[in-house]
């Protein structure tokens, strides 16, 4: 680190009564890390006039502080050899420019001369350099307190600086494959809610533009969210409903969420009130078909959510997850937040097929009956009424306008997200193992064969890395022993378990460049 920047991060401390910056006021340098607060320099000047030194004398003598330095006088307290040192000083700190060669600089050598002869008695001294020079050079670490952090400037939201949905769009493509249509509606709905907020309340009031995402486990639905709000640098609190209950019974209060934001937020109010909130798992809440008891854990979640979708001010304890009487609380406005839901909804497709079975089989559009059996996109026809009937309360699903479904995956999906994403899996093994200069390739075929095994598990793009990994375990403990390997291609017949990987050695050339090198 650079001698400044090391400086910058420490307290300057008083070297008189020990006080650190922050509590004694500003310091003045005297040279050398040596500092002295206002409050000691003036009870030196006034212990000076006790003992029958006139100030306009001592002001005389003290150092030019702004240009850094500290004249000694050569006088007898600098010590022995401190003379020629003292009197270099006084060139170099600029404090006093005495050229005897030079008229001009004339004045300078007369107020030296007035300096060191109009009090003989009394002469200053770099402390530090008496201190260095006794062994005892004052270690940075021992004296100086770290200062506190300094607080990040809020970022304001400038409306001409929100990008345009095609420019959101593209950021996202770098990381999420495929999922068209959900990018394109994540990419307008974020635009328009920060645009709502950046043109602040009108005449006419652009309304919250809280979104639900359906879509089976694993197919990105949180990785679309993390990567919008990376990209956008909001903070994003991630939820999971399940764990939500009413208030008083176990399990996370409702208003928790908006801790967790403002938590990511570093404690900043107004940057939480501009985050993003993202529920998982929102299908959980649902209505319990059936349940005779009360349902605290579904309807009543739904219920209370309510208010914090459309609006309204919590109070959030600071830095911890739980109100109690030890915490300070906070107020939120949730006006701004975006909330951003999501769910598999299992079971969901069934009402869908139903819904469209029903619709099929009347009149002249009437249509077969198994025809939407084998749809894998059926989430894609979901309408409110479906979600009603799956046991979403009206007034929530009205809360949330925007609703769009994520595609399952398929298998050429898959191999794309194992190797083009800006962070694929792919990659970041190919980094890995280039720091031990081995390349890593993974041929199309076990690309497939990867993509073939992580669709039987149905745990969508979860699972490639599962795969990969117990691939990559044997490779990743066997090459650091030998030097010699200098490329591994994966193969369709590894991943099948019917052969093993191929190794290819490195070429004479570099076996050759290495030898010399450790001769
Ligand atoms: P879910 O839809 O269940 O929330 P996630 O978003 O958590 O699934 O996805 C799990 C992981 O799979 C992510 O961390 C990401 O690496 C990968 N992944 C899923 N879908 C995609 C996609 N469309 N593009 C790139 N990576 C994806």
């Amino acid at each position: 680190m650079e001698d400044k920047d090391r400086k910058d991060e420490y307290e300057k401390i008083c070297l008189m009564c020990r006080r650190p910056e922050s509590r004694a006021g500003k310091m003045l340098e005297m040279g050398n890390d040596v500092c002295i607060c206002q409050e000691c320099l003036q009870k030196t000047v006034d212990s000076m006039k006790f003992s029958g030194v006139s100030f306009d004398d001592f002001m005389n003598y003290m150092p030019d502080f702004s240009k850094g330095g500290m004249p000694g006088n050569g006088g007898s307290s600098s010590g022995g050899g401190g003379k020629d040192k003292a009197k270099q000083e006084i060139v170099e700190g600029g404090s006093v420019s005495g050229d005897p060669e030079d008229p001009e600089k004339k004045d300078g050598k007369e107020n030296q001369e007035r300096r060191t002869g109009g009090i003989p008695t009394i002469g200053m001294i770099n402390l530090s350099d008496i201190l260095g020079g006794m062994g005892m050079g004052i270690p940075r670490q021992q004296i100086r307190k770290k200062k506190e952090k300094e607080k990040k400037p809020v970022k304001q939201l400038d409306i001409n600086n929100i990008p345009a949905p095609h420019k959101i769009k593209a950021s996202l493509d770098e990381y999420v494959v495929g999922q068209e249509h959900a990018k394109k509606v994540i990419s307008v709905a974020v635009y328009n809610h920060y645009k709502r907020i950046a043109s602040g309340t009108d005449d006419v009031e652009i309304e919250k533009s809280n979104m639900l995402m359906l879509g089976p486990t694993g197919c990105g639905k949180t990785y679309l969210v993390k990567t919008m709000a990376r990209l956008l640098d909001v903070p994003l609190a991630m939820a999971d409903a399940t764990s939500l209950t009413e208030a008083g019974y176990i399990g996370d209060d409702i208003e928790s969420v908006i801790s967790r934001l403002l938590t990511a937020a570093d404690n900043d109010v107004e940057r939480a009130e501009q985050g993003i909130v993202f529920i998982d798992e929102i299908d959980k809440i649902a209505k319990k078909r059936n349940a005779n008891q009360r349902d605290v854990s579904g309807e009543a979640v739904q219920q209370g959510m309510l208010k914090l979708l459309e609006g309204s001010e919590v109070e959030v304890p600071v830095g911890a997850a739980s109100k109690n009487a030890m915490v300070p609380m906070v107020t939120v406005n949730t006006q701004n937040i975006l909330f951003i839901c999501g769910g598999a909804f299992p079971g969901l497709e069934d009402i869908i097929k139903e819904r469209l079975n029903k619709q099929a089989s009347v009149g002249f559009l009437a249509d077969l009956k198994d025809k939407y059996d084998d749809d894998p996109n059926l989430l894609t026809k979901v309408t409110v009424e479906d979600l009603r009937t799956f046991g979403m309360i009206p007034e929530f699903i009205g809360r949330l306008p925007i609703f769009f479904s994520l595609e399952s995956l398929t298998k050429e999906m898959l191999v794309r997200i194992l190797k083009e994403p800006r962070n694929a899996i792919i990659r970041q093994y190919q980094k890995l193992l280039a720091l031990d200069e081995v390349q890593l390739e993974v041929d199309d075929g076990a690309l497939e064969a990867i993509a073939e095994k992580a669709l039987e598990k149905k745990t969508g793009a979860r699972a490639l890395r599962s795969i990969l990994e117990e691939f990559m375990l044997d490779i990743m403990y066997e090459i650091p022993k030998d030097d010699n390997i200098g490329k591994v291609t994966l193969t369709r017949e590894y991943i099948e378990h019917t052969g093993g990987p191929v190794i290819t050695l490195r070429d004479l050339g570099y076996r050759l460049g290495q030898g010399e090198a450790q001769n």
